[in-house]
């Protein structure tokens, strides 16, 4: 869902990473228009003065899986997948998550403030979180972006965790050519490049386990991880011998008990967050005129 980044978006480098996301999605508006006009019975020209206001929710904008009129596609000129309209009929949505808290508060007021208010080319959107839903979230979009039957799944989840933890980093060249991931023990924290092997400290291979399983357990019989196929209480004698618990103060003896503080840890702890979207509506409203004036010319 993610794009590469051109000049007329958003500059988000002021902000530390990890508090902010980037999302990328693609609306038909030969579908919008068809909605609005023969299933609301609109006439095209209030059709568009409709349409222009139109406001997509942040599910529709964020969410894993795309839903008419909204499509994803890696295709460089894709065609609508519900009418098969070609690319001059659709207009990207880019929208920016930005996690409220002392680190960001100043810099998102003075990033929106500075956005152009002219027919609201962006949209602010408010919506009350946790830190939890944000890790959920983010784990649901990654389950839906990995093919689980391809092996190659378990390495792209890892590298996926740490993008997470240290998103400056140039994974592409990490991974570049990568052939297996082992925990290392004379690593204390971080990763290290060898040859076609990358090595992770425990900690952070003991992570990737328990987000492998995590990603998977709902897929087949139990969760798929670099240590092969483990049931819950598989993978957390695995993390208790290794250490892992204690390093985290896990004393509880539950296994759900475990997995919840094991979750807590992923996710960085718990409480509220404030989430604010910033919702990039240039590019949709350019194709909203263009489109109209071929629709009724
Ligand atoms: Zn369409």
């Amino acid at each position: 869902m993610t794009s590469g980044r051109k000049s007329s978006e958003l500059d988000l480098g002021a902000f530390a990473p990890g508090t902010v996301a980037e999302y990328t999605t693609s609306v038909c508006l030969a579908c919008i228009f068809d909605i609005f006009t023969a299933q609301f019975g609109l006439a095209p020209r209030t059709a568009y003065s409709e349409i222009k206001r139109y406001s997509p929710s942040v599910e529709e904008l964020t969410g894993p899986k795309a839903t008419r009129p909204f499509f994803d596609s890696e295709e460089k000129n894709p065609h609508c997948p519900y009418c098969n309209a070609a690319r001059r009929w659709h207009a990207r949505f880019n929208t920016a998550r930005i996690e409220g808290g002392k680190a960001t508060d100043a810099l998102r007021r003075e990033l929106i403030r500075l956005l152009p208010k002219k027919n609201d080319q962006f949209l602010v959107i408010e919506i009350k979180s946790n830190k939890g839903k944000i890790f959920f979230d983010w784990l649901e979009t990654l389950g839906h972006n990995l093919d689980l039957n391809a092996d190659a799944w378990l390495i792209e989840a890892t590298r996926a965790l740490l993008e997470r933890h240290e998103p400056k980093t140039e994974w592409s060249e990490v991974f570049e050519g990568l052939s297996t991931i082992r925990p290392s023990n004379r690593l204390d924290k971080g990763w290290q490049r060898d040859g076609s092997r990358l090595f992770l400290a425990p900690p952070i291979y003991n992570e990737a386990l328990v987000v492998q399983y995590l990603v998977s357990r709902s897929h087949a019989h139990g969760g798929r991880t670099f240590a092969g196929r483990l049931t819950l209480s598989d993978l957390i004698q695995r993390l208790r011998y290794s250490g892992y618990l204690d390093a985290l103060g896990i004393t509880e003896r539950d296994q759900f008990e475990i997995l919840e503080k094991l979750v807590e840890q992923l996710a960085g702890g718990t409480g509220s967050v404030k989430l604010y979207y910033i919702v990039d509506r240039r590019e949709f409203l350019d194709k909203v005129k263009s489109v109209y004036a071929r629709y009724v010319g």
